[in-house]
């Protein structure tokens, strides 16, 4: 194929994407910059400059206090209900939004690990791969060394994922708890994640999802798949903005008895009875801990009617022709200078990223990011293409990898 076939293509693509539309909507996707970051974190809507702005005049400014009462004590579970109606396919309820990914999944880890030991003494293992996302592997680590566990790690290709004979043959009578991430940060691969709960349930262990790389890029559906546990960013695939709070998603039959550590006053049964002692309010209040970030929870909103309105599967299709186009691409162009995918090549194992690596691509990053191209680099010699649905146009994924092309044939050189 000719390097023009490659634009006939991708004009053909964006010709024919019925989400086509949807990149005007956020901030500076008019200009000539391409954005393969969209995973680590999002492009602002449009509409939230707005939305901002109004909440400080009209909300902050105009209710003071009184909005705590009107709406902002609130917004952690109106929130948590439309991130698991539009993006994790969890009934209202069982979805927060609260502290960022790093607290929440300490807080729900330990609750669960603790619930189970105490189920049976026996089961004392932490489950977690050697290539999960390291707040997760160092969250595991501690947990084990604070409440006398043990962790049993699974070892995993860089360029694949957990797949279910790797975690059968990790899991037993002696495991508690399982954590893995349902899309691999830095592989992109997809799991299985239904077939994986059953087995970790089979073994009797709960399960913990990280849902980091996939909450807004890939469909989730927490009840129907039986997830006890997920976790998920904010401030990537859903646009919150930097430092956005986390979400977290419990099960309604695990609620009465896991009991978080954080115990805080946000988290007791009466909020403003300030009563003596901590009492767990019943269902997803209980955990919380402290003042909700209602800063931090605007952002997302505009990202999470996007979605609704585009529905989650609409948004898949359109990732994966992205990622499809994405490794054409890259054969094409990249593979003559010596660089591989690092990715899984068949769809249905690969989330919203492609990895590509070479030895430049450390160096590489930085001459890209200098000429207005932002993907990212993760060890080892892996650049990440991650391609945002909503904000992403094929012809940008054309561009961004024909600069990745002149770069890495300069240093190479
Ligand atoms: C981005 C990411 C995190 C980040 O956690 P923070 O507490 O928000 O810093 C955690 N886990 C995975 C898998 C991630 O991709």
């Amino acid at each position: 194929m000719s390097t023009e076939a490659l634009d006939d293509e991708a004009s053909r693509l964006d010709a024919a994407d019925p989400l086509r539309d949807r990149r005007d909507l956020f901030v500076g996707a008019e200009g000539p910059l391409v954005y393969f970051d969209g995973n680590s974190l999002g492009r602002p809507p449009r509409a939230t400059a707005e939305r901002l702005a109004s909440f400080v005049r009209d909300e902050w400014g105009g209710r003071l206090i009184r909005g705590w009462d009107e709406a902002w004590m609130d917004l952690p579970f109106a929130i948590g209900d439309t991130i698991g109606r539009a993006a994790i396919g969890a009934a209202p309820g069982q979805t927060i939004v609260g502290d960022s990914t790093t607290v929440l999944l300490y807080k729900l880890l330990r609750a669960a690990f603790d619930a189970q030991r105490a189920a049976d003494p026996a089961r004392v293992e932490i489950v977690v791969d050697r290539d999960n996302f390291p707040t997760d592997r160092y969250l595991v680590e501690g947990i084990a060394a604070e409440r006398g566990g043990r962790v049993r790690w699974i070892d995993v290709d860089l360029r694949a994922g957990v797949d279910a004979p790797a975690l059968a043959a990790a899991v037993g009578p002696e495991t508690a708890v399982v954590l893995l991430s349902h899309v691999a940060y830095r592989s992109g691969y997809l799991t299985d994640a239904a077939s994986l709960t059953r087995i970790a349930h089979d073994a009797g262990a709960l399960i913990v999802w990280d849902l980091c790389h996939s909450a807004g890029s890939v469909p989730v559906e927490a009840d129907a798949w039986e997830f006890d546990i997920a976790v998920g960013c904010t401030y990537k695939y859903l646009n919150g903005g930097p430092g956005s709070p986390a979400f977290a998603y419990v099960a309604e039959h695990h609620h009465a008895t896991l009991a978080q550590p954080v115990q805080g006053w946000m988290g007791a049964a009466d909020v403003f009875a300030m009563g003596p002692e901590y009492r767990p309010a019943a269902g997803m209040r209980r955990f919380l801990s402290g003042t909700p970030p209602v800063l931090g929870m605007l952002a997302m909103q505009d990202t999470l009617a996007m979605i609704e309105d585009a529905g989650i599967q609409a948004i898949r299709e359109k990732s994966v022709a992205l990622t499809d186009f994405a490794l054409r691409c890259a054969d094409e162009l990249l593979a003559p200078l010596g660089v591989e995918v690092a990715s899984p090549r068949d769809a249905a194992l690969r989330g919203g990223h492609v990895t590509l690596s070479h030895p430049a691509m450390r160096e590489a990053t930085a001459r890209l990011w200098e000429q207005d191209v932002i993907p990212d680099y993760r060890d080892p010699e892996g650049l990440r293409i991650g391609v945002s649905p909503l904000s992403t146009s094929f012809a940008e994924v054309l561009a961004g990898l024909r600069a990745v092309e002149a770069v890495v044939a300069g240093l190479a050189s």
